[in-house]
């Protein structure tokens, strides 16, 4: 039977690519082709860049509020297709339906945060700068941005985005990853039936030609990228080099640290599963357990405990805790690795290599895998594994957790377990990292908050949602002002 080939979404309508160049979707658990995806060139990108600029200036002069129920809209029918979209995410990405449902919800928290446009995207004035003078601060859209994304959440990172940069009166491109391109697709069937003004959102499947087509092309305003540290540092010199405003979110190798006074039987199903959650494939992943002081034995122990009891499978059965890999030449990335540690001298306590599934011998899974007495200059102390494994190092003060967490060239999440207000505010307040978990393991800001690192894990200034994206998506026209 011949596999479905994704198309693009451009000026209201399903077009094919305009490349002869096809790449295979896989689904993980099964380890088998189910779709068949464009790598688009650049005559699809202009394409899509004419429709959204032809449909700027109508869409720029609608209201907010009119543009907000379009947004309204949406979030009901994604409510009504909530299970299906979660499906077809867990069949091409491999997390567990329970993640990809979390997934969902998340996504549509961003549409229903950006209908807030009439009080978010205001401006500001001041009366009598000078005598009989005012000042006007009018927040502008600009015309057209593009979404580049990643391949571990096909739905909701585009949507960090997309429906703040459209209700704040843009238009715009999507390019999913070309690995998981089934959930946008479907994604996009809703938003054809909610009936957006034609080439107000546009979707266009593809790879690097995509990429670098969006990256050059004079009439897009400005890019949103989420992905591995060097696509993420490329994306943003050549923004640069091209006069674009760049938000670039890159990779991580976050640590999560135990202090002595920890509660552990209540923290540890919160940090294994910051540790195995969506299979290690999270830029809010644990990777390094830093253990302080006399707690690393007991926390080895139970961690263990729990992982070696988790149920791993084909993640669209309601009881598996966790999916498999992303694709096969990521298993074997994720397995060099594990090599590597042990090469290097780490002590491998739980090792998720050799793990067959029933009903899915061909999946891509690896097994909850932890890693003891690893040190700082281990290949897996320093590279972001993007898989489930950990690496527990153990230290003798927060000290020592803070110098850790401020040594590493990434500087995305970092979490703390521990029961003293002091402590806690301590690390807060000094590690580097954006985002920062008490007690909580996976540190995910909601939409009403910003999210992006610092260091090599974000490159730009304004990160995704929160507040303040509607500054990426707008220009400040100040307007000063006398009559006579
Ligand atoms: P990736 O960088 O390989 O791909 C991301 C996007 O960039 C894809 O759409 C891909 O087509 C494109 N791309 C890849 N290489 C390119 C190149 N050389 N030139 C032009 N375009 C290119 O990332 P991935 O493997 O899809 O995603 C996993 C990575 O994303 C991990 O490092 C993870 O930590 C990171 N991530 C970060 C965040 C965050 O918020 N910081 C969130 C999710 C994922």
């Amino acid at each position: 039977m011949a596999l479905p080939t994704m198309k693009n979404f451009i000026n209201g309508e399903w077009v094919e690519s305009k490349s002869n160049t096809y790449g295979d979707v896989w689904n993980p658990a099964k380890g088998e082709k189910i779709a068949q995806v464009p790598y688009g060139n650049r005559d699809d990108v202009d394409a899509a860049v004419k429709a959204a600029k032809d449909a700027f200036w109508d869409w720029r002069t609608t209201p907010p509020l009119t543009r907000a129920r379009y947004l309204f809209r949406l979030k009901e029918a994604f409510e009504e297709n909530f299970e299906d979209i979660a499906r077809v995410l867990t069949t091409e990405q491999g997390k567990t339906i329970d993640e990809s449902r979390g997934e969902m919800r998340r996504m549509i928290e961003n549409v229903e945060h950006a209908t807030g446009v009439t009080t978010l995207m205001t401006g500001y004035t001041l009366e009598d700068i000078a005598k009989g003078i005012d000042c006007f601060g009018h927040r502008q859209p600009m015309g057209v941005f593009a979404a580049i994304v990643p391949c571990n959440f096909p739905a909701m990172v585009p949507w960090w985005f997309l429906p703040y940069a459209i209700v704040a009166g843009n238009t715009y491109i999507v390019k999913p990853s070309e690995q998981v391109p089934m959930t946008q697709t479907k994604i996009f069937e809703i938003i054809e039936e909610i009936g957006f003004p034609e080439g107000v959102v546009n979707m266009v499947h593809g790879s690097r030609d995509v990429v670098n087509g969006l990256l050059d092309h004079p009439d897009i305003e400005g890019i949103s990228f989420v992905g591995a540290t060097p696509t993420a540092k490329y994306i943003y010199e050549r923004c640069g080099a091209t006069g674009k405003r760049a938000q670039s979110l890159g990779g991580a190798k976050n640590i999560v640290a135990v202090m002595p006074d920890a509660d552990l039987d209540a923290a540890i199903p919160s940090i294994v599963s910051s540790f195995y959650g969506c299979s290690g494939q999270r830029c809010l992943a644990g990777s390094i357990l830093a253990a302080v002081g006399d707690i690393a034995d007991e926390l080895k122990e139970k961690f263990v405990a729990a992982a070696k009891v988790m149920k791993v499978g084909n993640g669209l059965e309601e009881q598996t805790a966790m999916g498999p890999v992303g694709s096969g030449p990521h298993k074997e990335k994720v397995l060099e690795y594990i090599q590597k540690g042990i090469k290097e001298g780490a002590d491998l306590v739980l090792d998720g290599r050799d793990l067959t599934v029933e009903g899915c011998e061909n999946g891509y899974f690896v097994g909850p895998t932890f890693f003891d007495h690893v040190t700082l200059d281990m290949t897996i102390a320093q590279e972001e594994i993007f898989g489930p494994v950990v690496s527990m190092v153990r230290l003798n003060n927060l000290d020592e957790v803070i110098d850790l967490v401020n040594s590493r060239k990434y500087a995305n999440a970092a979490c703390l377990y521990t029961q003293s207000g002091a402590a806690a505010r301590e690390f807060k307040y000094k590690v580097l990292p954006s985002m920062i978990g008490i007690n909580i393991g996976v540190a995910a800001p909601m939409s009403y908050f910003p999210f992006g690192g610092a260091g090599d894990s974000m490159f730009g200034d304004v990160k995704g949602h929160g507040q303040e994206i509607f500054q990426f998506f707008t220009d400040t026209k100040v307007v000063i002002q006398r009559w006579f």
